[in-house]
């Protein structure tokens, strides 16, 4: 019957993001920063709509090796959490929460940095930033090959840490919101402030525009960028364009191939400059 469970699981999960997606896509018809209605932001979110299904849909089927990499660390460390937390009354299991939420922030702000910072990171989280026209969908337009690596780490991160799961459960569906709609084409008060990341807030991390370049990389809480010295808070009408400062734009095909194609094209241009520099 797990096959049964496991198919029930998926549903419910893109029944529920289809939902929020449907209802995320009615506000931002009505309220859009930007004009969806030209043919290349058309054309941009058929693209975006096969990413994200070609995601998830990996996503889903990585699970499993999700699992199986958690019960290797677990083993690693003789099965047991290298900490443990846990707390007594409803006072100290929301201080345990509060706590729980604000560390997976810290993490998942790292790897974010990390994600700019590190060459074969970069290339894999890049294909998330070529999108031209952000929505709600841009969301799950990540490369399959970020959910081949995230998932276990975080998940693994999570397990050895040791808090119970109903705190993990709670804190991750939570957790969980504020990313999905961060990226919608709204235009709302409140883009700067200090408690959520909002899609104003977001938007200046996907920029072209020079003074945006490694700002706002807080995930949940904008805080972080504060504490980490990389917030840029917006002005009220400051909504700009988005894309890779190279404008280069991802294919259909690239979904499958993206981080290879770019990789490959850094070492044949890194090969081509010291041969170029050595015959000079
Ligand atoms: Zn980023
Ligand atoms: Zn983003």
């Amino acid at each position: 019957m797990s096959w049964v469970l496991a198919i029930g699981g998926w549903a419910a999960t893109f029944g529920t993001l289809g939902l929020a997606f449907a209802l995320a896509r009615g506000v931002e018809a009505r309220h859009s920063a930007e004009d969806s209605s030209t043919a290349e932001a058309r054309a941009e979110m058929q693209r975006e709509w096969a990413f994200a299904l070609i995601y998830l849909a990996s996503a889903a089927l990585l699970a499993p090796l999700s699992v199986w990499v958690c019960s290797r660390g677990m083993a690693a460390v003789g099965g047991h959490p290298l900490l443990y937390f846990s707390a007594q009354g409803w006072v100290g299991r929301l201080a345990l929460t509060l706590g729980y939420f604000v560390l997976m922030d810290i993490i998942d702000y790292a790897w974010h940095r990390a994600s700019h910072s590190v060459p074969w990171l970069w290339a894999i989280h890049s294909f998330h930033h070529s999108s031209t026209h952000l929505t709600v969908v841009t969301t799950a337009r990540e490369h399959w090959t970020a959910a081949l690596l995230s998932l276990p780490v975080r998940a693994t991160i999570g397990l050895l840490i040791g808090i119970d799961p109903t705190t993990v459960v709670f804190a991750t569906w939570i957790w969980s919101i504020p990313p999905r709609l961060s990226h919608m084409n709204v235009r709302h008060p409140w883009g700067a402030n200090p408690f959520v990341v909002t899609p104003q807030w977001h938007r200046i991390h996907h920029s072209t525009r020079p003074e945006h370049q490694g700002k706002n990389f807080a995930v949940v809480l904008p805080f972080m960028d504060v504490l980490f010295g990389t917030a840029y808070a917006p002005q009220p009408d400051e909504y700009p364009a988005t894309g890779l400062a190279s404008h280069e734009q991802a294919r259909f095909f690239d979904a499958l191939v993206w981080p290879f194609r770019r990789s490959w094209r850094a070492v044949v241009e890194r090969l081509r400059g010291s041969a170029s520099g050595s015959e000079a």
